[in-house]
Formats: structure tokens, C-alpha cells, sequence
């Protein structure tokens, strides 16, 4: 029997996860298998964080808590913007929901009508399309290669929007590039966007504290501050304390946007678990060493691949600024045989780097970017170095 929609049916389960999963199969029945296909850090958070969790429960602050997140927790947003972005927002205009992820369903519940476009430059998240597409929207995807490394250009940005265009949607530092957009980038892009007024502006920056090199963070609205009530900026815990379980995202946006995503929350999730929040407070409030520790042990890992991957012939590779994945270029491989079978594209690249030597990746097909594929860099040091004499062998089998 078919359950599903139109629309449900139209969508795939997020890539990544898919993957993820097969390799956890090999892993149980014995094989050795290194993961790089997730993109979540391999540490713990911070031992306020569960402290302060364990505290509420002690306390007896379980009850439902309110659609847009605790007034502490708000308080704590409002103040990590003004200390960190420079931007001011009241506690009306930032809201809480369950990960970066959910805001993103909120947002296009809210505010896509059927067949309003969405534009997304590529190689980009695998889950920005679906939401799209799930919500009734149509994502216009826009190739940004390593040519413009791999950030949208005014020129670019121009040609893609029409009168439907609804959202720009852009994503730094990105998954899965690491690319970061300098002031001076995104003021470009604004002078387009000065011209259509339609437009909103979805800047997901979770990644935001995962700096791997000299490149400095700037948030869209405080480089485009003449934007701000056409801006939605979505943050969250998970990346930069390591909290990807807990399930905590934030935003902060023009009022009447953050009040219509209230109301989707409270039609939906009532509230992020008040456990959860009580941990996110502690974490955005409590000593911040550990974000800046854990940035600083992805810019080692992020070197030590570079220089792995710098040895390998046949591949290309842009160091990453941001966030924590390595994106490689295989296209050039595509063509040569292993064991007889010709490697046609990413995907195939990518099955048999899984099943033949033991290394799990997500091929760039899943970006919207085919010829690539992303391994994470949250991994031990040892483990990066194993993976990517995994991914040199390929490379020399492939005749
Ligand atoms: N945005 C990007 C670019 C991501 O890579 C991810 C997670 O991988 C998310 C959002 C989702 O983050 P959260 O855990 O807050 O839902």
C-alpha cells in the first residue's frame, strides 16, 4: 500500500544518514570500517553542560515548556549576538526550536507558498532541497564550483532570481565545502538583493566557531545590516559544543517572522525539551575555552589531511576555512576500472571506497555537486591518516 504524498514521495532520507547507516552494518558484522560520513564532532560537551541538565531534572523543570524557547535561554541568544556578531536583537526577535534543522521546516511551513522558489547555491547541505521541496517550494539550485570557490557571485545571484524567488539561501562557514563569505562578498551579493525586495535572506551559520584558518567569521546581518528585517539568521549548539544529540537550534529575525515561526512550533513541538534548553544555557553562558579548543584541534586535523591529501595524484583539493569536511575533487578518476568495473561517478567512486576499502565518505551527488566526495574530519588524527592511505590505495588501484 502507498502511505505517502505527492510530496513525501518526492523527497529522499538525508543522504549522509543512509550512509552512515550502511557503514554502521559493515561495522556489526565485523568489518573494519572508518566512518567519515557523518558531520558531528567525536568529543563530549562540556561537563557543565549535562551538569546543568541533570540539575533541571533534579529540579523538577520538566514541564512543557514555551514555543520560543526559555526567556534565559532567549536572554543568552540575545547577548551571544551582541557580543560575538555585534548585532542587536530583543528576545521577541530570537526563538528556539529542536536543531538548526527544525527552524528550517518552521521557516518554509511559514512562509513558502506553492511554487515560490528557494535559491541554493551547490555544492550545498543535503537537506536544504527536500525541506524545500516537502514545504511546496521549488529549489533553484545555482553551481558554484571551485572556480568561485564555491560561494555565489552577483552575477550569479542576479541570473537565478525571478519574480517567485521567495529565499537566498546561503551557509557559512558551508557543509560541505568549508568555504567562508568575506563582508565584502555578501555586501555584493546585498547590492543585487537591494534590487528585489522579495527576496529574504536565510543565513545558516551554525558552523559559525568551526574556523580551520585565517579566514575571519562575519554573519551576514552584520555585514548587510540594511537587510536585517529582510534576515533570518539561524544558529545553534550543536557544531560548536558538540551537542549534535541534544537537539538545541536558535534564530533571530525581524519579530513578525520569529512570531509566525513561534506558532508553527507551537502547533507542532509545543517546545524544545526544557532538559535540552537548561543544557544550551549552560552552554552558550558557561565558560567558553571548550569552543575554542575544539576549533583549534578540526584546524590540526584540517592541516594534517591537507597534507595527506596533497600527496594523492589524480585528486583535487581545496583546503577547507570553515566548518569541519574535506570536499575532494574525483572527477579526473572517472573512466578508470577497479577490478574490472569501470567508476562512472561519485557514487559508484564512493561504493566501492566503502566496500573495497573500508572507508565511508558521502559522494558530492548529495551536495548537488557530482564529481566530489566529503569526508568529515571529525575523527582522531590516527583515524584521518588511516582513511586517507584508504583513499590513496583506491586511487592506485584504479587503472
Ligand atoms: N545546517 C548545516 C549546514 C548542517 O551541516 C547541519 C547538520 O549537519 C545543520 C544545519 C543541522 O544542525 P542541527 O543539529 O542544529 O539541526
Amino acid at each position: 500500500m502507498n502511505f505517502e504524498n505527492k510530496r513525501a514521495a518526492g523527497i529522499k532520507s538525508s543522504p549522509s544518514m543512509a550512509i552512515a547507516m550502511a557503514a554502521k552494518k559493515l561495522i556489526a558484522e565485523g568489518r573494519d570500517i572508518i566512518d567519515l560520513s557523518l558531520g558531528e564532532p567525536d568529543f563530549e560537551p562540556p561537563a557543565h553542560v549535562a551538569e546543568a541538565a541533570c540539575e533541571a531534572i533534579r529540579q523538577g523543570r520538566v514541564r512543557y515548556g514555551v514555543p520560543a524557547g526559555m526567556e534565559s535561554l532567549r536572554q543568552a541568544i540575545v547577548s551571544k549576538f551582541k557580543t560575538e556578531n555585534q548585532l542587536n536583537y530583543a528576545a521577541d526577535e530570537v526563538m528556539v526550536a529542536n536543531g538548526a534543522k527544525q527552524i528550517l521546516f518552521d521557516v518554509f511551513l511559514a512562509t513558502l507558498e506553492l511554487g515560490d522558489e528557494v535559491i541554493i547555491p551547490t555544492p550545498c547541505w543535503v537537506s536544504y532541497g527536500d525541506i524545500v521541496s516537502l514545504h511546496g517550494g521549488d529549489p533553484v539550485y545555482v553551481s558554484c564550483g571551485p572556480e568561485v570557490g564555491f560561494k555565489i557571485d552577483p552575477e550569479r545571484l542576479e541570473a537565478s532570481i525571478t519574480s517567485k524567488t521567495r529565499w537566498l539561501l546561503l551557509n557559512s562557514p558551508s557543509n560541505p565545502t568549508g568555504a567562508i563569505y568575506s563582508a565584502q562578498e555578501y555586501r555584493g551579493l546585498a547590492e543585487v538583493l537591494a534590487r528585489h525586495p522579495q527576496v529574504l535572506v536565510l543565513s545558516d551559520e551554525i558552523y559559525e566557531h568551526i574556523l580551520l584558518r585565517e579566514a575571519p567569521f562575519i554573519s551576514f546581518a552584520s555585514a548587510c545590516p540594511e537587510l536585517r528585517e529582510r534576515t533570518l539568521i539561524v544558529n545553534g549548539v550543536s557544531k560548536a559544543y558538540a551537542m549534535t544529540g541534544w537537539r538545541v537550534g536558535y534564530a533571530a529575525g525581524p519579530k513578525a517572522l520569529i512570531a509566525s515561526l513561534n506558532k508553527m512550533q507551537s502547533q507542532s513541538v509545543t517546545s524544545v525539551s526544557t532538559v535540552a534548553q537548561a543544557a544550551a544555557l549552560a552552554a552558550l553562558t558557561g565558560d567558553q575555552a571548550f569552543v575554542a579548543k575544539a576549533a583549534r584541534t578540526f584546524a590540526d586535523r584540517a592541516k594534517i589531511m591537507s597534507q595527506r591529501l596533497a600527496g594523492i595524484e589524480g585528486i583535487d583539493f581545496t583546503p577547507p576555512e570553515g566548518a569541519f569536511y574535506a570536499f575532494i575533487g574525483v572527477g579526473k578518476l572517472f573512466g578508470r576500472k577497479l577490478s574490472g568495473e569501470v567508476v562512472v561517478d561519485d557514487t559508484t567512486f564512493a561504493a566501492h571506497l566503502l566496500q573495497q576499502f573500508g572507508l565511508s565518505s558521502v559522494p558530492g551527488a548529495a551536495f548537488g555537486a557530482p564529481g566530489f566526495i566529503r569526508l568529515s574530519i571529525a575523527a582522531s588524527e590516527r583515524e584521518l591518516e588511516r582513511a586517507c592511505e584508504r583513499l590513496a590505495s583506491m586511487v592506485r588501484s584504479l587503472k
